[in-house]
């Protein structure tokens, strides 16, 4: 009996890690004996609540609120918030999921978590999100804590949303701790943080990409999002010599053939991050051909990094990438790419990297601004990028170790999922049956 068949993208984020991990539960049948699969699969808690707040024109709204505290074996909950109408219990608990092995693939002690609302930023004033950001802390703030559960930023969560939350959690506890992490520098954030998911993400590509003695040097690299992820993988990109020749949001695809400068990508930054507007807005001034509706995946490249959102690249976008002679995939969204999408990156043996290794340079960095927050100290930027390019780096042999095939071709899929899986379930396996 199929449990909870309305949340696929829960069913597909299960599907996707129990499949690969089958022949090596089989060759480990101490895994299989003990529950494990069936307890990794049901959310250790799942709070939901309602989240009322009041709009410029005093009328009132009613939002849903959630966190999925997924797994805790090796460390307290971790996983950011997200903000966006598509937000129900199916796509935060294949979220959660996916967390608990990115999280363990860290080498960091966090347990996986992931919560958000069906709220909907865009469009809002400042003062409307503030109140917003209050009424969802004021009851998120009685189940989180900094040795218990610590959220942060994900989609339509970035630095406003995170510093309205903390002042509010603050207000209510009293307390100055490590509840939150993507925290402003001036309140015990940590710096690199806002660069770490997308700059992780271009680390853990230039691996691979040494795996066939490539670099980023001269590569075409497409990008879909232009939201924070996007954002800063573009920028390591530009840094490593690559040209990237795509940003997108929801209403299309932005397409500059020659290669992003630092004057566009200061103007993508100042679009998205100030005066919060689409992309469609600054073609025209900048001149560049605008796809209206279309995601990226069309435009021949020889690197893809995925940094919008679930499911934004299918299997057909998977065949034209292949076809147009794109080399290397890697994720810097969860799940960006479907099931089949995945078979067809496999099939053609071209360089694929899910989401849980490659992306998770975020979480990493904000263990490690929960690490600077309990020592009361602040390392410097050189010093966090220097530890986040190690992670990546060790991440990128976990999958190695666990990936490498007979013939040396890496399944960067089954190298994460086991790498994160191993870890997950011995601490559960000596914790016994709970
Ligand atoms: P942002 O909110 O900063 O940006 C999201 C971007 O994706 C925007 O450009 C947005 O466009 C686009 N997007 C979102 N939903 C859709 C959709 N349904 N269709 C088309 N475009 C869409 O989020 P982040 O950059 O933080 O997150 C992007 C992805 O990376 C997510 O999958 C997130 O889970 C993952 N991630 C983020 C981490 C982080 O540290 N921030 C860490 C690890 C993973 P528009 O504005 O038009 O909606």
């Amino acid at each position: 009996k199929l449990r909870d068949p309305d949340q696929p993208e829960f069913h597909q984020a299960a599907e996707e890690v129990l499949a690969s991990l089958w022949p090596f539960l089989q060759a480990n049948p101490k895994y299989l004996n003990s529950g494990i699969i069936e307890r990794l699969v049901e959310p250790e808690r799942v709070i939901m609540f309602r989240v009322s707040w009041v709009d410029d024109q005093g009328q009132v709204h009613v939002n849903r609120g959630y966190r999925v505290q997924m797994n805790s074996a090796i460390g307290p909950y971790k996983g950011g918030l997200r903000f966006h109408p598509s937000v129900n219990l199916g796509v935060l608990k294949f979220l959660a999921f996916e967390q608990v092995f990115k999280n363990a693939l860290t080498t960091l002690p966090m347990g996986g978590g992931k919560g958000g609302s069906d709220f909907d930023p865009k469009g809002k004033s400042d003062g409307e999100v503030m109140r917003f950001c209050q009424a969802f802390m004021t009851e998120l703030s009685r189940h989180i804590g900094a040795d218990l559960d610590v959220p942060a930023g994900d989609i339509g969560v970035g630095a406003r949303e995170i510093g309205f939350m903390y002042g509010q959690y603050k207000r209510i506890r009293n307390e100055f701790t490590s509840v939150l992490t993507g925290k402003g520098i001036s309140y015990g954030g940590s710096l690199i943080r806002p660069e770490a998911t997308g700059y992780g993400t271009v680390y853990f590509a230039e691996e691979m990409l040494k795996e066939r003695n490539d670099s980023f040097a001269g590569k075409r690299v497409t990008i879909s999002g232009s939201g924070n992820v996007a954002q800063y993988a573009a920028l390591k990109v530009m840094d490593l010599g690559g040209l990237v020749i795509s940003f997108s949001d929801s209403g299309g695809t932005l397409y500059n053939p020659d290669g992003f400068s630092m004057e566009h990508w200061n103007q993508v930054m100042a679009l998205k991050n100030e005066r919060r507007g689409r992309l469609e807005e600054i073609a025209g001034e900048l001149n560049l051909e605008f796809f209206a509706k279309q995601t990226p995946w069309h435009l021949p490249c020889d690197v893809a990094l995925p940094c919008a959102t679930q499911n934004e690249l299918n299997e057909s976008d998977a065949e034209t990438l292949v076809n147009n002679g794109c080399i290397c995939v890697a994720e810097g969204a969860n799940m960006p790419s479907t099931l089949k999408a995945v078979d067809v990156f496999l099939a053609a043996r071209i360089l694929f990297a899910p989401g849980k290794a490659a992306n998770a340079g975020g979480v990493a960095v904000s263990g490690l601004e929960m690490s600077q927050n309990a020592m009361r100290l602040a390392w410097t930027d050189g010093e966090v990028d220097e530890k986040l390019h190690a992670i990546m780096q060790s991440i990128h042999a976990a999958c190695e170790r666990y990936g490498k095939q007979d013939d040396g071709f890496i399944n960067y899929v089954k190298g994460a999922n086991i790498a994160g899986f191993v870890k997950v379930a011995d601490a559960m396996l000596a914790q016994g049956i709970v």
